[in-house]
């Protein structure tokens, strides 16, 4: 479908496979089953005058195989992690196992229905427990809720522990939450949104936190020091101990961003370093599915004294069995609503279950030599990686880095105008996913590489080709990379009329296409 001679010169406004609307055809049908014998109610007999619509919606008429082509082909022209490398830093695109799929998709999960009774679903909730229970291995913390949805949703819930701590314990005024500059994006939206006042901590010339420059931060009116470690820039804070410190000596508490934990799993544990509240996202470190905003899950566990807060309802396991349950061994698990200080409800019934299902297969199926295992591969990538680019990109810190690391397009933009987002988009004309780009901000023309455990040697030299045959383009034919991507079905859409007035919904006609056309404006 996408012939495109690459970097042709009208292809710019070409989407070459049209709206399933364009395609229909009057009369088309997938199938017609005609049940003789079988009186059905008309839908008016069946429902009152009001919810009737007044005219037949406007629905496309297409046979079947047309209908799965069409959205086959769609697939096809978006990139995935089962299409292509996906180093987009700080996300952990890693490739998601399809066993977890596979047993996550078992009728005994699929069929389950929310309001079912607790000894019926006692398999579910042992999965849960147990999940629980590896998670905290994992982190060394006493007792985690599975239920936010994502991984900011995580550090809302845990901010929102921390501030009823307070409330508890005599530091109701405190106000302020200590973020460093190297943290993830969405610690400072968490806290802002939790009603604190956020006071943003420049890192030091070796990209961490400076010691003397918290302690000057920290004082009676700090609730919380937020942590992404490691932080954007890849780097594990080296001073972890005395941080923690610090802030528990100035009586606030330290949360830690595990979103991406495979950069430490098995290594070490946030709280063994003394960390009172971690979120982990199951949709980067355990493989589970990011799903373009879909289900996610975003655990977050705590120490012991931020325990009585969690949110409901927790799984627990019972001492004695229920002996009235039907399960052999009586009812083991149960869920407790009753958490008397707990910040209440963050999500419907028990999560994103599904997603649970497929993280404890993962965790699993890997055991905890394997977990440490992918630890290091992440880790041993990106400082492949590193090391490989590092003589035609600047890195900034180029020192030995975790599961990720940073580099800069500067040199190349100062010698050719090529920037960033160049880059990033010559870099789909090879199958490649954009890394994060302008992202972590305190580092100009960031480039932000994850190139995650799954990968190869093979896939990430050929990354590492794609990366220095750009920097060759930029040197000698910068236009190819200024104009790039040249061989996907769309290519420089404006992002920010795309973002602003999205187009969304079909119209009839002339509306819609001027619509595209006027979106792929470059
Ligand atoms: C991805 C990420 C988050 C946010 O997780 P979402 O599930 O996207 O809400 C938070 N912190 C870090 C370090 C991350 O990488």
């Amino acid at each position: 479908m996408s012939a495109h001679a690459p970097g042709g010169p009208d292809d710019r406004t070409t989407i070459v496979e049209p709206l399933i609307f364009d395609k229909s055809r009057p009369g088309h049908r997938a199938a017609a089953i005609e049940a003789p014998g079988v009186q059905t109610a008309s839908a008016t007999e069946l429902l009152s005058g009001t919810a009737l619509r007044q005219r037949p919606p406007t629905l496309p008429e297409l046979a079947e195989p047309e209908v799965v082509r069409h959205y086959t082909r769609l697939s096809h022209m978006n990139h995935a992690v089962d299409l292509g490398f996906y180093p987009l830093g700080s996300c952990t695109m890693k490739y998601n196992p399809k066993v977890n799929d596979e047993l996550a998709s078992l009728p005994g999960f699929t069929r389950l229905h929310p309001y079912q009774a607790e000894e019926d679903v006692q398999g579910t909730l042992e999965l849960m427990w147990e999940l629980e229970q590896a998670l905290l291995a994992v982190t060394g913390m006493c007792r985690a809720s599975l239920q936010p949805a994502a991984g900011a949703h995580g550090e809302l819930v845990g901010i929102l522990m921390v501030r009823a701590y307070h409330r508890d314990h005599g530091g109701a005024d405190r106000d302020t939450v200590i973020v460093p500059d190297s943290a993830h994006g969405t610690n400072l939206a968490t806290a802002n949104m939790a009603g604190y006042r956020v006071v943003e901590l420049p890192s030091s010339d070796r990209g961490l936190v400076d010691l003397t420059t918290l302690a000057e931060a920290l004082s009676e009116r700090t609730a919380a020091v937020m942590l992404t470690n490691p932080n954007t820039l890849g780097l594990f804070e080296d001073d972890i101990l005395e941080i923690t410190r610090l802030a528990h000596e100035a009586g606030a508490l330290v949360y830690y961003d595990g979103a991406n934990l495979n950069a430490i799993m098995g290594k070490a544990r946030p709280g063994d370093m003394g960390m009172d509240v971690v979120h982990m996202n199951l949709h980067k470190t355990f493989s589970t599915p990011h799903g373009g905003g879909g289900p996610g899950a975003g655990p977050v566990a705590v120490c012991a004294r931020l325990e009585p807060y969690l949110p409901t309802p927790l799984v627990a396991q019972r001492v004695t069995p229920d002996p009235g349950a039907d399960e052999p061994g009586g009812a083991r698990f149960h869920l407790v609503y009753d958490h008397p200080s707990s910040i209440g409800r963050v999500r419907g019934f028990y999560g994103n279950v599904g997603v649970l299902v497929r993280a404890y297969a993962y965790m699993v199926r890997l055991g905890g030599n394997g977990l440490l295992r992918a630890s290091e591969d992440a880790v041993l990538n990106a400082n492949y990686l590193r090391v490989r680019l590092r003589d035609a990109y600047d890195v900034p810190y180029d020192r030995m880095c975790m599961h990720e690391f940073v580099a800069s397009a500067s040199r190349q933009k100062h010698t050719a105008g090529v920037t960033a987002r160049d880059i990033a988009k010559r870099l789909l004309d090879f199958g490649i996913h954009s890394p994060t780009v302008y992202f972590p901000l305190n580092v100009p023309e960031a480039i932000m590489i994850e190139p995650t455990e799954t990968e190869s040697r093979d896939t990430l030299d050929s990354f590492v080709d794609a990366m220095l045959q750009i920097d060759h383009e930029t040197r000698h034919e910068p236009t190819i990379v200024l104009e790039a991507p040249h061989v996907t079905p769309v290519r420089r859409p404006d992002e920010t009329l795309a973002a602003r007035e999205p187009v969304l919904r079909w119209r009839p006609q002339a509306v819609r296409l001027q619509a595209v056309h006027t979106a792929e404006r470059t």
